[in-house]
């Protein structure tokens, strides 16, 4: 089921934040969506993981419309996404969190939750995403404890423990430190090599450079380019978006 965003327009109030945004993501394909600050990268992010609605055009996946489907909906059609500022349960332990997003992730009866070969079963795939997201030694430590950086790899075990089809990350590595991007990186390659979908918001065009297949530009809610990641960065247009 590829994703579709079909002509996607949203406004605050009078405010166009995403014009006519239209394109496709593909199995095993890396997007990264960039522009300037205020180009409504992450209003577009929202729209299509269900948390705003648009006012015009909309999302398909496959044969299925996500208009008016809440996030949890569409993170059960297999469409999950992390936050710029990360929003982990600050009270519970790292391991909590990814478990109880692992527990929510199979559409199941609450009592089905209770059985122990689920408990089991979730709690191995809790501290397999903490593990991979290089945070197992943290496992104990309450989520409220954690630098900024550790947060969002907190964020992304809770996405990728629920082993979603499509993946939109809101600036992943923006104040991760240096050494858990290459972990980023290698985890990105292997979703792709299992066909996943991503879209990555980014600032960081080095990170952008070496995960994405293609890149969108969006400056003023439109598309201003698309296309290969190196050739569509170097377009002067492009260039002259970003500094003005
Ligand atoms: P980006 O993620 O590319 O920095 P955003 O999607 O956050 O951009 O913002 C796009 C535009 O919408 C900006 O002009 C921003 O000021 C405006 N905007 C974002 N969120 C809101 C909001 N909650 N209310 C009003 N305007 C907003
Ligand atoms: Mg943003």
């Amino acid at each position: 089921m590829l994703l579709n965003i079909e002509e996607v327009q949203f406004r605050y109030g009078g405010l166009v934040a995403l014009d006519s945004v239209s394109f496709s993501l593909k199995k095993g394909h890396g997007i990264s969506l960039v522009g300037p600050n205020g180009s409504g990268k992450s209003t577009l992010i929202d729209v299509i993981s269900g948390f705003l609605t648009a006012h015009q055009g909309g999302c398909t996946l496959g044969e299925i419309s996500l208009h008016g489907h809440s996030p949890s909906k569409i993170a059960e059609l297999g469409l999950c996404r992390t936050f710029q500022y990360p929003r982990n349960s600050g009270g519970l332990s790292c391991f909590e969190n990814v478990l109880a997003a692992s527990l929510s992730a199979d559409s199941m009866q609450w009592y089905q939750a209770f059985r122990p070969r689920t408990i089991r079963q979730a709690k191995e795939r809790a501290q397999k995403w903490l593990d991979t997201v290089g945070l197992s030694d943290m496992s104990d430590e309450l989520a409220a404890t954690l630098s900024f950086g550790q947060s969002k790899l907190l964020n992304l075990a809770c996405v990728l423990v629920r082993e979603p089809k499509i993946v939109l990350l809101d600036e992943p590595v923006a104040g991760v430190a240096k050494q858990y991007r290459h972990k980023l990186i290698s985890i990105l390659e292997q979703l792709k090599a299992q066909d996943v979908q991503i879209l990555i918001v980014e600032h960081d065009l080095d990170f952008v450079r070496s995960i994405s297949d293609s890149v969108i530009v969006l400056d003023q809610g439109k598309i201003l380019a698309q296309g290969a990641t190196k050739e569509t960065l170097a377009l002067p247009k492009v260039l002259k978006a970003y500094v003005g």
